[in-house]
């Protein structure tokens, strides 16, 4: 599912495609997208820096244009050397980007925009993300005074959830991450210490960072879709419940999660 870690590895197959040079092609088949012109507003500019912050992509083009993704729960990027076939149907393509023999393919994207650079900088959604669990000096400060700033009595695995106090994680790294603390994501936010929340992005972030290198966020899964299973920590048996307005299933083991 589309997680930090998932679209900083797109970001790092795209960015060898397209960084530092003009694409051949920009084309927005999806119907949302018909009278946009992009591929006439992008026409001759080079993409200046391919780069993620949490879940949002942004391809910056030269002279101020800025394409700015958000997969949701649905989308996807592809890279692709011609001929090779798409993972996803053409009709469900929303951009494609050519360069040489390579295609870049966003397929579904609820959220695809075009934006100045300078509007990047003032939009609220995008000014309000909290650090990036996946930025090289990942701000531990920051992360922490938004969490406090935040209503004490919210479960803590719905907090991480909070892009705005951190971004990148998603629900099967909450799952894994508080997992991995030793920490209950039930447990209200204001009984939760510095400590135990560090330790939640701290087993987080090295994890995410390897698969947003290699792509293979599955190894990482050990309690995540397992309700009812065994915890390999101590045998306890794995439970499951949804959490908060969306009620996305918390997996969790009442036995060492404290
Ligand atoms: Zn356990």
């Amino acid at each position: 599912m589309p997680e930090g870690d998932t679209i900083h590895y797109a970001a790092n197959r795209i960015r060898p495609i397209l960084e530092g040079r003009v694409p051949d092609a920009v084309r927005t088949p999806h119907p949302r997208h018909r009278l946009d012109r992009w591929s006439q507003r992008l026409a001759g500019r080079a993409v200046r820096s391919v780069d993620a912050h949490g879940k949002h992509l942004f391809l910056r083009f030269e002279g101020d244009l800025t394409l700015h993704s958000h997969l949701r729960m649905s989308g996807s990027w592809g890279t692709y050397l011609k001929p090779q076939r798409w993972r996803r149907g053409r009709h469900r393509a929303w951009l494609v980007l050519e360069a040489g023999r390579h295609e870049v393919v966003q397929f579904d994207g609820p959220v695809l925009e075009l934006m100045t650079e300078s509007r990047t900088r003032l939009d609220s959604r995008l000014t309000a993300l909290g650090p990036d669990i996946l930025a090289e000096d990942f701000d531990r400060e920051r992360f922490l005074r938004r969490l406090r700033q935040d209503d004490p009595t919210r479960p803590i695995g719905d907090a991480v959830l909070d892009q705005r106090i951190v971004a990148g994680i998603g629900n099967m790294w909450k799952v894994e991450s508080c997992f991995l603390a030793e920490v209950d994501p039930w447990r209200r936010t204001g009984t939760v210490s510095d400590g135990e929340a560090l330790a939640i992005v701290n087993a987080a972030r090295p994890r995410m960072q390897r698969s947003a290198r290699d792509g293979n966020q599955t190894r990482f899964k050990s309690i995540y879709g397992r309700a009812g299973r065994p915890c390999p920590r101590c045998s306890t048996l794995i439970r499951q419940r949804g959490q908060w307005d969306d009620n996305r299933p918390t997996y969790w083991c009442p036995g060492c999660q404290h």
